[in-house]
């Protein structure tokens, strides 16, 4: 059942750990879901679009987006900018979708501050070794943004108990499919299904 109001789910997890491979394969399972675009002024990787897979602006219009309030939350991070559009968030839940956000943990606890029905996901790399090979393969950052995200990574540890739920992303697929249950979870919970007996038997309740 889709629940009246659509949920806000909070992924976060260091560089590396692999949130962008869970949500990708989330939202191929899920059609409920979809996946909130920011705002960064980091430079596009290669094969990344404008639009799709951020919109990438300079550090003066992303100014402009905050002052005007256009940003739920936004952070900096290794020397970048990084927002969430609040309108998108806004539209596509209060029509029952869900939207999905990967964000970092400063970021995520300002959601929470302003949402608190948000669902909070922490996700972990099996060990420190296999974070740091993951993120040396990907082959998407140079060698000082390999060493920066690293060592931002220690810190972004000591927050997970801002977070209600934290996964292990050891194998890929078992990760999803436990995103997938907390997901199931928090839709089946009564306050975010408030009027489930009006709506499952209209008028036929005595
Ligand atoms: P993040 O979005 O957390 O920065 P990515 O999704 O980009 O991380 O994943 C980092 C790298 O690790 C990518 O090359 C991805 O294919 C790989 N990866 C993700 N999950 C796994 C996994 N469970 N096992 C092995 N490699 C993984
Ligand atoms: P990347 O440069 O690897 O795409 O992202 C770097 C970090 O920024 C990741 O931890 C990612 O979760 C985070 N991030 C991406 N978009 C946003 C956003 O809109 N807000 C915040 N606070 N963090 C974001």
């Amino acid at each position: 059942m889709v629940a009246e109001k659509g949920m806000l789910i909070v992924v976060s997890a260091p560089s590396g750990t692999g949130k962008g491979a869970i949500i990708k394969k989330l939202l191929i399972e899920d059609k409920n879901i979809t996946h909130s675009v920011s705002a960064t002024t980091r430079e596009p990787r290669k094969g990344e679009k404008d639009g799709v897979s951020y919109f990438f602006m300079n550090k003066s219009d992303f100014k402009k987006m905050i002052t005007k309030g256009a940003l739920i939350e936004w952070d900096e991070y290794c020397g970048n900018y990084y927002g969430t559009p609040k309108k998108y968030i806004d539209d596509v839940t209060a029509a029952g979708g869900d939207v999905i956000l990967d964000i970092t943990v400063a970021g995520a606890v300002n959601i929470k501050k302003e949402c608190p029905e948000a669902v909070m996901i922490f996700v972990l790399p099996p060990s420190i070794k296999e974070l740091e090979r993951r993120i040396k393969d990907r082959g998407t950052d140079s060698t000082a943004d390999i060493s920066s995200r690293l060592e931002f990574a220690y810190s972004e540890f000591n927050n997970i108990g801002d977070y209600e739920y934290a996964v292990v992303n050891d194998n890929l697929d078992t990760a999803v499919e436990e995103v997938k249950a907390i997901i199931a979870a928090e839709r089946m919970k009564y306050k975010r299904n408030p009027l489930i007996l009006d709506n499952l038997y209209k008028g036929d309740l005595k």
